[in-house]
């Protein structure tokens, strides 16, 4: 505003003082200084604006080009005048001005016509609507009876002049209840503020307007000079709105939206209007006031008072209310309810969203208590505050959730924005005397097109869950390959339960042997998927998605059955094999676990001895319940192995309180025997603690010869892997069995 003081009205000022005071006294000449003061004046708004309309690439041009056309007109309107002037001497303006003049309104109404229509003249709001309403009527009133009468009375003016001076009050009309509603929009839609020059340009030409009315049946020198002013004002004013048009950086301009509340100063407009309206009316009547016209005045400012009043009260406890519903307590930052806004509001083109938790609040609250768990909370959302960047937005979005929103990001900015986040959460905090290192896990998403936008949160609760599985202090990028990693995930798991049905899944067998025979005393049952558009699917890949969405239920069930099926048809062949089925932590877990192995066992027709249940370690994470299930197990008669050891957390206080009975050591511990590897080296501990514990003893993944003869050396009892057979087919498997175990020699039992 300071420069708009500055740079127009100032010098305006300064200039037309000097005009008038050291310029010439003679009419003719004085005119012509300040006409060519307007062209001058007019010329410069004329260059704003049109640079605004040739710079800018947005979809306001029409806009732009009828606020251009009427700057050059009122211009042209001049330049007629001045010519006149200098040619003919003629002081009063020539028709051919008038004319131009009221092409300018008429082309400064489209451009306010076309700005309603680009801006939807958004009448949602009843404030809008009732100040419009007092304004208009008060200034329809005040220009019939101050202008239009007094003009007829005391003129007795021609048919033209009547048609132009109708004309021009009509358009003033219409540009103040137009430059209103645009007000309006600023304030209430969070319009251009530069818009406001506009509205402001409009309005000191309409009060140019009406002191020119003014002028043709009263004489005042100080108002023939003010008019003057006022006009060449008006038109800087206009084209200042222009030059800041086209500077305006849509990147600078705020898009968050603050949730608004109507305030006092949204009815200046209204407050001004019936307080003039009230001081004419009196001044009409002659101020004549008795004691019942006071009190109606008194009453009338007091009911005006207390609006005022109620309507601040109001509003700091709207502002209140607004405040707890869109920002979190703890915190103060926005919350989730303002993210979910925010994603769904007019975001640019371009943006990026970070989503982020932290890993170790949970254990936090557990061993430190909540007060502390809420100071994490509180200094996390300090850090963030520490990412310096002015566009960005940070969200609390749970309970240890918070996202980041990045308008206008790219590659580069969302790249420095990801180290920045990972490098502030590098120090410990420091907290009543504890040092808590506190770690995140973060999943990115640059938006660039309009497809992604509507995805936003699974990706970025892809690029999370990526995350995760890297550990700590990490940031993943939703990028293509994640994307075609997510569409085929999406895909498998809609996939899943029709598979069963069209019978696109297999079990392969791989047998285990004994180590000291070679023999196959059972196999353990693993699962492959025949895709019919990806192929042969890894268990590793897709259980993980059975997991996730519940279909392994379904899916173990299916195995369950068709592997005691299998093994019950091999036993009938001769061979009492004891088969191992994998077991996800979701079916240990289910409350039908334990009736649906029993039927399936009773179904199937296979003895409990026969089978064996391999679950992983993750499951002990709960030993109370676990310990129940797995006793209920054992009282059947089923045993139970716990697969992949030493990968997990089980510790081997838990593991002897555990109605388990072997062991299957996990290939990476096998994998450098027998040399000297950190993993070799623990084997025969691991070995000679299962033996005490009484357990048996199963190595996994055996590849050689050396494996083989070394397991046996330390007293591992079985071993499976790619040394004996690989994972074979039914038939591959029958005929296995044929080659390895003649008719009269029997496999030995793995219970050992
Ligand atoms: P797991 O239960 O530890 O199975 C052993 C994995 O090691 C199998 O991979 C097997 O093919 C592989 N393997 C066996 N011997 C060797 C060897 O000498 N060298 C190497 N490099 N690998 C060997 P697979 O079949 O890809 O299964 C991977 C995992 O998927 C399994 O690990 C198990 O956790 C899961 N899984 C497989 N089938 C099922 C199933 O039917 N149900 C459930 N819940 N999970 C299953
Ligand atoms: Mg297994
Ligand atoms: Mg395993």
């Amino acid at each position: 505003m300071w420069r708009y003081v500055s740079f127009i009205v100032l010098p305006v000022f300064l200039i037309f003082y000097s005009w008038i005071r050291f310029g010439p006294t003679e009419e003719w000449a004085h005119l012509i200084g300040i006409n060519a003061l307007h062209m001058i004046a007019g010329l410069i708004a004329v260059y704003w604006m049109a640079r605004a309309r040739i710079e800018r690439r947005n979809p306001h041009l029409r806009f732009l080009s009828f606020l251009c056309t009427g700057l050059l007109l009122h211009v042209l309107g001049n330049g007629v005048w001045l010519i006149g002037q200098v040619k003919d001497g003629r002081i009063d303006e020539p028709i051919a001005s008038t004319i131009l003049w009221c092409l300018a309104y008429f082309s400064y109404v489209l451009a306010l016509i076309t700005k309603m229509r680009s801006i939807g003249l958004n009448f949602t709001n009843k404030n809008y609507i009732f100040n419009l309403v007092v304004f208009m009527t008060t200034a329809f009133v005040m220009s019939e009876y101050y202008l239009l009468q007094p003009y007829f009375e005391i003129l007795n003016p021609t048919l033209e002049r009547t048609i132009s001076t109708f004309g021009f009050l009509i358009a003033d009309l219409l540009l103040l209840f137009f430059s209103a509603i645009l007000y309006y929009h600023v304030r209430y839609n969070h319009g251009k503020p530069h818009h406001r020059f506009l509205v402001l340009g409009f309005l000191i030409q309409v009060s140019g307007d009406v002191m020119f009315t003014v002028l043709t049946f009263s004489s005042s020198p100080f108002l023939e000079h003010l008019v003057d002013i006022f006009w060449v004002i008006a038109l800087l004013s206009i084209g200042w709105s222009g030059h800041l048009e086209g500077r305006h950086n849509p990147r600078q301009e705020r898009l968050f939206r603050s949730h608004r509340t109507v305030t006092e100063r949204d009815f200046i407009l209204p407050y001004i209007s019936i307080g003039l309206l009230t001081g004419f009316v009196l001044s009409t009547y002659g101020w004549y006031l008795n004691i019942l016209s006071i009190g109606w005045l008194l009453l009338f400012f007091l009911v005006l008072g207390r609006q005022i009043f109620t309507l601040r009260s109001n509003n700091r406890l709207l502002e209140e209310v607004t405040f707890i519903a869109y920002h979190d307590q703890l915190t103060q930052l926005a919350n989730r309810h303002q993210f979910m806004e925010r994603l769904s509001s007019d975001l640019p083109r371009s943006y990026a969203v970070i989503s982020l938790d932290l890993h170790r609040l949970t254990i936090v609250n557990d061993t430190m208590g909540h007060a502390i768990g809420d100071r994490v909370l509180i200094e996390t959302a300090n850090r963030l505050r520490l990412l310096r960047h002015d566009e960005l937005e940070i969200y609390r979005i749970g309970g240890d959730e918070f996202a980041l929103v990045l308008p206008y990001a790219t590659d580069e900015s969302l790249t420095a924005l990801e180290d920045a986040l990972i490098h502030q959460f590098v120090r410990p905090f420091r907290l009543r005397g504890y040092s808590i290192q506190v770690t995140i896990h973060a999943g990115s998403c640059l938006v660039e097109d309009a497809a992604l936008h509507q995805d936003i949160l699974p990706c970025l609760d892809t690029a999370l869950l990526q995350a995760k599985k890297q550990g700590p202090m990490h940031c993943i990028r939703y990028d293509e390959q994640l994307h075609q990693w997510f569409s085929r995930k999406i895909q498998l798991e809609a996939d899943l339960v029709a598979a069963i049905e069209k019978e696109e899944f297999e079990l392969v067998y791989q047998p285990k042997v004994d180590l000291l025979t070679k023999r196959p005393i059972g196999m353990e049952v693993l699962i492959r998927w025949n895709h019919p558009v990806f192929g042969r699917i890894s268990p590793v890949e897709f259980i993980s998605i059975a997991e996730e969405s519940g279909h392994i239920i379904a899916l173990g069930r299916w195995i369950l059955k068709t592997a005691c099926r299998t093994t019950r048809s091999w036993h009938e062949q001769g061979y009492p094999l004891v088969v191992a089925v994998n077991i996800s932590v979701p079916q240990f877990k289910d409350q039908h676990f334990m009736s649906m192995i029993q039927e399936t066992l009773s179904e199937t027709q296979l003895s409990p001895e026969h089978l064996e249940l391999e679950i992983t370690e993750s499951v002990l994470q709960d030993v109370t319940d676990s310990r129940k299930m797995l006793q209920m197990l054992r009282n059947q008669g089923i045993h139970c192995a716990i697969d992949d050891f030493g990968t997990g957390f089980s510790s081997l206080s838990v593991l002897h309180q555990l109605p388990v009975h072997a062991l299957k050591i996990d290939k990476s511990f096998v994998d450098g025997c027998p040399e000297t590897s950190s993993g070799a080296a623990l084997l025969p501990h691991i070995i000679a603690m299962g033996q005490t514990l009484n357990l048996t003893m199963i190595a996994e993944g055996v590849e050689t010869e050396a494996q083989h003869l070394y397991l046996k050396s330390i007293g591992c009892h079985i071993g499976q892997g790619y040394h004996y057979a690989r994972p074979l087919s039914v038939e591959a498997f029958s005929l296995y069995l044929k080659e390895q175990l003649p008719s009269d020699e029997t496999p030995l039992s793995s219970a050992q």
